[in-house]
């Protein structure tokens, strides 16, 4: 049933008295100016009528936005009353008023095929039209009071209109907190794709994002690319946030992987041609993959994702031998052989993605293993930790500086980042830890370290180039 809410003089001197900015009160001046003349329209319509006029719900959306055209218009003085049919029938041709033959201007065809008001899309409409015009929230509260002379059901507040109508539709509670599913589909269709293939691959790359510090608020993004992965490829599968990471993974992972299933078994179209899709390998950290994997944490004594070897308890922390132990495999994770390295008691939903080999879809962390782990070790107990006799002189250290100084003038614009000097180690970024690792640790060490310690360096960064180097030919051995 619709309900109606009769039309009241306008208290502008009300409204006026909210704002102390002089432009509002020009625009509302210019407004209270239409709108007495408007006021006057009305009443000669309303004695014409004999009653005060009930303005019925049915307003359209162009209510609102056609009352603050000028009143000098013809067309434009009635519509406060007339806007749809119903309305309409109430002011009629025969009304005895020298505004009542503009109506006749406004052909019955546009009354009858006014949208039907809803108070939803005009909420809906609202912000919007707030967003677009660069209001602002105290103007849009006064809009709102103007507003619910006429309207029934509108916040009076414009904070609650804005957060009524950003509660959006298709978030999932995952617990602790909230999920919601991009999707694949959607993502892909605004991709573009080498027109041979059929199959697309895609890389995962799933990650927590702490939100601030002083507090526990985190979002933990899926992230899908295809492959080969492009500049600004990067796109939004589905995002969860939460004071805590999801407590059941295979409840935050659902969607994705349903869609996957869907997607690698049915595919779907673009541009006239089928696509279906794979998902070839995810990149996460140590901690987001055993909990991805629902596996045992990397501090555990079977934490290797790749081999079966143990590692043991020395100096306050577990330590793995050299020589690597058996391979893991797909068959074997999924019957859970090792039972040292699942948890026993709960399955990852992972292993539902068609044509996935766990073991090998999640590669070695090169940033958190090599660069923020040996690397920063290393420079740690050359600078700091070390005893005496191992670690670098003051004398070294300051050569050292202005080695790196000297290379970071010469970084060409390519590098995302130029290394700073050692006094500021402790705050590099893993991109610095690489770039001295790769590019300019062998010079800056040369001839300032013991022999031993400079050739330990060399293993290291040597054999990060090797396997770093997509060209090289150790590399596609190690693939096979
Ligand atoms: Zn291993």
């Amino acid at each position: 049933m619709k309900t109606t809410k009769n039309i009241e003089p306008h208290n502008f001197s009300k409204v006026q008295s909210r704002t102390t900015k002089w432009r509002h009160k020009k625009k509302l001046m210019g407004c209270y100016k239409r709108r007495q003349t408007e006021k006057a329209c009305t009443t000669q319509v309303s004695t014409s009528i004999g009653s005060s006029i009930s303005v019925s719900q049915t307003y359209s959306n162009d209510i609102i936005s056609e009352t603050g055209s000028p009143c000098s218009d013809n067309k434009t003085c009635p519509k406060m009353v007339v806007n749809n049919a119903t309305t309409a029938n109430i002011v009629s041709p025969s009304v005895g008023s020298e505004h009542s033959p503009n109506l006749c201007e406004i052909p019955d065809s546009k009354l009858l095929h006014r949208i039907p008001f809803s108070l939803e899309s005009f909420k809906s409409g609202l912000v919007d039209f707030y967003s677009n015009s660069g209001l602002q929230l105290n103007q849009l509260d006064m809009l709102l009071q103007f507003l619910d002379q006429f309207v029934e059901g509108l916040p009076k507040d414009s904070r609650s209109l804005i957060g009524c109508i950003r509660r959006c539709s298709g978030i999932d509670n995952v617990p602790p907190g909230k999920y919601y599913h991009f999707g694949i589909e959607k993502n892909l269709k605004t991709q573009t794709f080498n027109t041979n293939t059929s199959i697309i691959q895609l890389a995962i790359g799933i990650d927590g994002l702490p939100l601030s510090k002083s507090s526990k608020s985190q979002f933990w993004p899926i992230l899908g690319s295809c492959l080969p992965i492009r500049d600004n490829g990067v796109f939004m599968i589905g995002l969860y946030w939460g004071d805590d990471k999801p407590s059941d993974c295979n409840l935050f992972l659902k969607p994705f992987v349903e869609e996957v299933k869907i997607l690698h078994s049915k595919g779907f179209q673009l541009h006239g041609k089928s696509f279906t899709v794979q998902v070839s390998f995810f990149a996460c950290d140590a901690v987001a993959k055993s909990y991805i994997l629902k596996t045992k944490g990397h501090g555990a004594y079977s934490s290797c994702s790749k081999c079966t070897v143990s590692g043991k308890y020395e100096c306050g922390r577990v330590t793995f031998p050299i020589k690597i132990g058996p391979l893991r495999n797909h068959d074997d994770f999924v019957n859970k052989v090792d039972t040292c390295y699942h948890h026993t008691d709960e399955t990852s939903i992972i292993i539902e993605i068609p044509q996935l080999n766990v073991v090998q879809a999640f590669p070695l962390d090169y940033l958190h293993l090599i660069c923020i782990g040996v690397v920063k070790k290393l420079l740690m107990l050359l600078l700091f930790n070390a005893p005496h006799n191992l670690r670098m002189s003051k004398k070294s250290v300051t050569e050292m500086n202005k080695r790196i100084a000297t290379f970071s003038t010469m970084t060409p614009c390519e590098f995302g980042r130029k290394c700073r000097d050692f006094s500021e180690v402790k705050r590099w970024k893993a991109i610095e830890f690489r770039t001295f690792l790769i590019y300019i640790g062998m010079c800056c060490f040369h001839g300032l370290l013991k022999q031993e310690q400079y050739d330990n360096f060399m293993l290291l960064s040597v054999a990060c180039h090797c396997f770093l180097n997509p060209c090289s030919t150790f590399n596609g051995c190690i693939a096979k």
